[in-house]
């Protein structure tokens, strides 16, 4: 009787030191200053790996003793989510963690420690064994789920998918309305990039995409990708024009020839126009000091510099965003900043109005945004408003009171 009260008293005390771990977590949070709020979320993160192994360490026990039996549970996942009220998805992969990490102890320590994450476990875990556990782990250690995908693949190919193309039924809700005669193209041998477009890369204001269950793109083997995706009429006619033309080089027409070639095509364009390159350079034109303009030679020269890719370094490292950039100037132009290769930087929207910020202010940036963007001179009016959509957007969701 007195250990249970003991008990009782300590589990009471933890919860109340929780609540009020809480209470002072959620209201001080605002009145943190950054570096403080980066260190909060740092430990918040940790701890709930924490909590989460611990958590499948006792979902496991649960599962060896069937203790949800007598609790009135006909099973484990009935017991996390009528009892512990967890979502099913939560509790499915909770519990997925839980039987793997029965079979392979060492799946707690990694998640505890961060390097893989339930989302890892899932797809890991029917293709574990005692002999490849502790080098497929290792492979996994911090890979988005993507790696994770082809990790997969290579640990069990599967054969190629027949290419296709067939008609699919109206649909009926108006969001399907979209891809109404829509077709469907499943092909292999496709760079998996093609598909990876991230949701930050699309521009503000374009058009919505069509829903992502109608896209997909999954490793088969390795080298070998699935791509399935729907068109409308408009896009099924190229296809089968392009089949046409092309017949006397692919005779038999297939929908991934087709589409390998007609991507080589478009990302020759894309690569042409947004870093200016070419085959035949001219000589690059004396520089004029005192304007906004940046030369071909030298954008050239600085998309190759930096490869494409936002040059921003933060505290935590390089920025890979490779969608959307534009040209930076190191020391702006209002600044006295020239166009030059040692002053002109790629940067991604997000950095670039962050580095505008840190030098100018918010307020100021908002007020006078200048376009340096590699796309095409079609897209300069949207780019000014995304610009200026995406300053405020950052604003709204910064704690503490707006700057202006
Ligand atoms: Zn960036």
């Amino acid at each position: 009787m007195i250990v249970a009260k003991r008990q009782r008293h300590n589990l009471d005390a933890h919860a109340t030191r929780d609540t009020r771990d809480m209470d002072l977590t959620l209201s001080s949070l605002t009145h943190l200053s950054d570096v403080d709020v980066l260190h909060e979320v740092k430990r918040l993160v940790h701890r709930e790996r924490q909590a989460t192994a611990r958590l499948i360490a006792a979902l496991m026990e649960v599962d060896a003793r069937s203790l949800y039996l007598a609790e009135g549970c006909s099973s484990l996942f009935t017991y996390c989510t009528q009892v512990l009220h967890l979502s099913e998805h939560t509790a499915y992969g909770r519990i997925q963690a839980a039987r793997a990490a029965r079979r392979f102890p060492v799946i707690l320590e990694r998640l505890a420690d961060g390097s893989i994450n339930l989302t890892t476990v899932g797809l890991l875990a029917a293709h574990l064994t005692a002999t490849n556990c502790d080098e497929v782990l290792h492979q996994a250690r911090h890979q988005p789920k993507r790696v994770i995908e082809e990790i997969v693949a290579k640990l069990r190919p599967k054969p190629d998918v027949a290419s296709s193309v067939r008609k699919l039924p109206a649909p009926k809700r108006r969001v399907a309305a979209q891809v109404q005669h829509g077709t469907v193209i499943r092909s292999s041998a496709v760079p998996e990039a093609v598909l990876s477009a991230t949701p930050q890369a699309a521009a503000p204001g374009a058009a919505a995409p069509a829903p992502s269950t109608l896209s997909t793109v999954s490793p088969l083997a390795p080298e070998r990708y699935k791509v399935q995706l729907t068109v409308n009429r408009a896009t099924y006619e190229k296809l089968r024009r392009a089949q046409d033309l092309l017949r006397h080089r692919v005779p038999n027409g297939d929908p991934a020839e087709i589409f390998d070639r007609a991507l080589s095509l478009l990302l020759e364009k894309l690569e042409r126009d947004k870093s200016a390159t070419t085959d035949a350079p001219r000589h690059a034109r004396q520089r004029t000091p005192g304007t906004r303009h940046i030369p071909t030679a030298i954008r050239r020269a600085v998309w190759t510099r930096d490869g494409g890719q936002c040059a921003f370094v933060g505290r935590q490292g390089r920025c890979t965003e490779r969608g959307l950039l534009e040209f930076h100037h190191v020391q702006p132009y209002a600044a006295g900043g020239d166009a030059t290769v040692e002053n002109i930087q790629l940067r991604c929207r997000s950095h670039n109005i962050y580095d505008a910020e840190q030098f100018f202010g918010a307020l100021f940036v908002r007020e006078t945004a200048v376009d340096y963007s590699c796309s095409s001179p079609d897209s300069k009016s949207l780019n000014r408003r995304s610009r200026a959509h995406a300053s405020t957007q950052r604003q709204r969701t910064r704690a503490g009171p707006p700057a202006e």
